[in-house]
């Protein structure tokens, strides 16, 4: 395996910006978007735009989303696919890392597919025009509704469990009444899960036997019986994720084998199962010490792995599909705050708050999830101090870096958390009636705003006050 530098600190201690070639770094290498760097004024500068001026325009917090390191690799993981394996091959995007229009239509023109797990990210998918063929709907409790939408516009399903496909047959046998799949069979893959554990936190964990998610591999005999059985369906092909944030290959490595071992299964009943996919989970680096392979080396062991399997077990190679989510944008983006004030417990931590927190990165809070962060306007600055870098809400644990290391800092500097791409935005609550952050795609000099900062008035859009309830004056 090809080890990489780290681009952590520089040598006098300043920065974290990019040390490897933006030309040849795998995203979710680096700390920093592939386009950071420092300006004349050793300001922090993304995507060509500077950081501490785009937080006077648009107000903080911030999500700074780098559309060229987006870019970059979601066609590292397209290259690689045509690299290293002879079939078909697709690559979609686990929207759920981060779904809005903009997002979706960046992807889409890259030529990757989409994975959504609800109808409104399905909705959000459609409407940021992307081709339904290209739409696969996850999802371990999907509504009726939901798979309406997605039958109706052509999406595939990954069916996850026996209600699902006794609900998709139902409505099969309606839609000969009515539209709703186009009198088509309904394409489906099957969802199973593979009992592979892998080291990663017992949350995002999915791939093991107790798991909420999938069908049993023990009933695979029985639920290739019945799909073989329904002419609504087309069964083209089985799907398993085993988690996310994975740094070993071995896991996804042996993940192939057994998914080809199924592949073989599937002939026996007659299904013309010709698609695997092999889920996401490519970790990247949030601190120094993460050390994930590249999306090469990653795409690299999945593509031989399938080949070898399928040789060794005499089956034709399928057409492979891949979903990673957090190793596309995961590293593309980063959250600017303001620095609020301190707070010095003598002896024991200094706090230096800033104005957002578990709202806008539930991560920390959810997972221990650790974070890097600098100081925007002051990059040339030696970081001398050890903090906490302390969230806004009321709750203890909203922390969003426990050891900082930061220069000295003061209020109004522009503090810059990094790899807030992923599972961010889209966890993002309004927890003590924040609103939400505006979102900015950064792109050489330009800045278009993506997300608009949420309001008081969108606050209190959906809030009804009972009749009653209205105090009247006098
Ligand atoms: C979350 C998820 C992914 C993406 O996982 P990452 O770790 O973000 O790459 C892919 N497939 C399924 C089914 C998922 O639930």
């Amino acid at each position: 395996m090809v080890s990489t530098p780290a681009p952590a600190l520089d040598n006098s201690g300043r920065q974290y910006l990019p040390t490897l070639d933006p030309a040849t770094a795998s995203p979710n290498q680096v700390l920093m978007p592939l386009t950071a760097r420092a300006n004349a004024q050793n300001h922090l500068e993304i995507g060509g735009c500077d950081v501490t001026t785009l937080v006077e325009r648009f107000g903080s917090p911030l999500y700074i989303l780098d559309e060229e390191t987006l870019r970059t690799a979601c066609r590292q993981y397209r290259e690689a696919f045509r690299q290293y394996y002879p079939g078909e091959s697709l690559v979609i995007y686990a929207s759920k890392a981060w779904n809005c229009l903009a997002v979706c239509a960046v992807v889409d023109s890259e030529e990757l597919g989409l994975d959504v797990v609800s109808g409104g990210e399905l909705y959000t998918a459609l409407k940021a025009g992307v081709s339904p063929d290209k739409i696969y709907l996850h999802g371990n409790n999907k509504s009726v509704e939901e798979l309406s939408l997605a039958v109706s516009a052509g999406c595939t399903i990954v069916v996850d469990n026996w209600q699902e496909l006794k609900t998709l047959v139902s409505l099969a046998a309606d839609s000969e009444t009515s539209e709703t799949a186009g009198g088509q069979p309904i394409r489906i893959l099957l969802r199973l899960t593979p009992g592979i554990e892998c080291h990663t936190h017992e949350y995002i964990r999915t791939g093991h036997l107790d798991s909420k998610f999938g069908f049993d591999p023990e009933q695979l005999d029985e639920v290739f019986a019945y799909v073989s059985q329904q002419p609504a369906l087309l069964c083209v092909g089985l799907h398993a994720h085993i988690g996310s944030q994975i740094f070993e290959l071995q896991a996804h490595q042996d993940l192939t084998s057994v998914m080809v071992q199924w592949l073989s299964k599937a002939a026996q009943y007659g299904l013309p199962i010709s698609e695997l996919d092999i889920g996401g989970g490519l970790g990247i680096r949030y601190t120094e010490s993460d050390d994930p392979p590249s999306i090469d080396e990653w795409v690299k062991v999945i593509c031989e792995g399938i080949i070898r399997a399928c040789q060794r077990q005499g089956v034709a190679m399928p057409r492979l599909i891949a979903e990673p989510g957090r190793s596309l944008i995961g590293s593309a983006c980063v959250t600017a705050y303001r620095v609020g004030g301190q707070k010095t417990v003598p002896g024991i931590r200094t706090y230096v708050t800033v104005d957002g927190g578990m709202s806008d990165n539930p991560r920390p809070i959810t997972y221990q999830s650790v974070y890097r962060a600098v100081v925007a306007n002051k990059l040339s600055a030696p970081m001398t101090e050890s903090v906490a870098i302390a969230g806004k809400h009321c709750e203890s644990g909203d922390i969003v870096i426990k050891d900082a290391k930061l220069p000295p800092t003061e209020p109004g500097d522009v503090l810059v958390v990094m790899g807030t791409g992923a599972y961010n935005y889209s966890m993002a609550s309004n927890y003590n009636r924040l609103p939400r952050p505006a979102a900015v795609l950064v792109n050489q000099g330009d800045a278009s705003l993506i997300l608009q900062r949420e309001t008081v008035e969108d606050l209190i859009r959906q809030d009804r006050l009972p009749e009653r309830l209205v105090r009247r004056e006098g």
